[in-house]
């Protein structure tokens, strides 16, 4: 017999939760509603969402462009061979099909690519996902505060976030996950965007299905270096103890967060290019340098 809905008795869909497919949505757009409604006035902000193409990034703008909101698009064309042109397809067509104003920006313009760094990551001592996340993090932040946004509003997932919990486990070093919350706020004065990451308590399994049923395209190709990317392997885990031990993954980030030590050092900027850096040269001037 198949297991119904604990709502309405319709067949289940998401079984972690027994949820039918509209009640899956319901779930996911309620937890989406409640990040967003911890900014007053969202409404009156201008809002980035990021977009890789990804279930989690067309799936969270879908729902953001059902809502009133003043919001564009951003895609970074990272320059992977067989990932970057076919995603940014993808995401031009998800756009055009809700007229939604897309921004394109490739990492290319500034004289690399990520095929760059996975060639020379021996040299920079450090995976290529590393580097990847670090040019991520800052052309993001720099074309939002440039062009007047408030808030940047990312996909990463409930699983993403326990994979970096483990993560900083591992290295001894929660100061990431401590200062990671749903909503981080703008500071202008340190030439920083706030952060809105409304699929913290999402879980990957439930985005996924998310995406499939409600037909919101996404691409589905993997990314070729996501095979040297710990953070995969972590995530994987992290489900199998999820699957023995019902809530693990979100006391594990709820735990964490509050283990860890906040900075208490005071921001610098970057001599370079005078965005938040903790030395002298912030990691994407650094990264440039040596590749130039
Ligand atoms: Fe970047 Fe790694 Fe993701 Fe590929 S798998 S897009 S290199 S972070
Ligand atoms: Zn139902
Ligand atoms: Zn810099």
């Amino acid at each position: 017999m198949s297991i119904k809905c604990r709502f309405c008795r319709k067949a289940v869909i998401y079984p972690e939760q027994r949820l039918c497919v509209d009640h899956l949505s319901k779930f996911i757009e309620k937890r989406v509603d409640k990040v967003l409604g911890k900014v007053l006035g969202l409404e009156e902000k201008k809002i980035l969402v990021t977009v890789s193409g990804g279930k989690d990034s067309t799936g969270l703008a879908h729902i953001m462009a059902l809502r009133d909101l003043n919001m564009e698009l951003l895609y970074l064309n990272l320059g992977i061979p067989t990932y970057s042109d076919a995603s940014q397809k993808v995401v031009e067509d998800f756009a055009k099909a809700r007229k939604l104003k897309l921004n394109i920006i490739t990492l290319n313009d500034y004289g690399f690519t990520v095929k760059d760094f996975h060639e020379k990551q021996e040299e920079f001592r450090s995976n290529t996902c590393s580097l990847c996340g670090s040019a991520k993090r800052y052309l993001f932040n720099k074309f939002a505060f440039e062009n007047g946004f408030d808030f940047i509003v990312t996909a990463h997932n409930l699983d993403d976030f326990a994979s970096f919990a483990v993560m900083g486990i591992s290295s001894g070093d929660l100061r990431y996950i401590s200062k990671t919350a749903s909503v981080s706020w703008p500071k202008k004065e340190q030439k920083t965007v706030g952060r809105i990451r409304p699929y913290f308590h999402v879980p990957e399994k439930a985005s996924l299905i998310y995406s499939l049923s409600n037909n919101i395209p996404f691409f589905e190709g993997d990314c070729e270096y996501v095979g040297g990317n710990k953070q995969g392997d972590i995530k994987t885990r992290v489900a199998e103890l999820e699957r023995v031990a019902p809530g693990f993954r979100q006391h594990l980030v709820k735990f964490t967060r509050k283990s860890g030590t906040p900075e208490t050092t005071a921001p610098k900027s970057c001599d370079s290019c005078g965005y938040p850096s903790a030395i002298d040269s912030c990691r994407f001037c650094r990264i440039k340098e040596r590749l130039r």
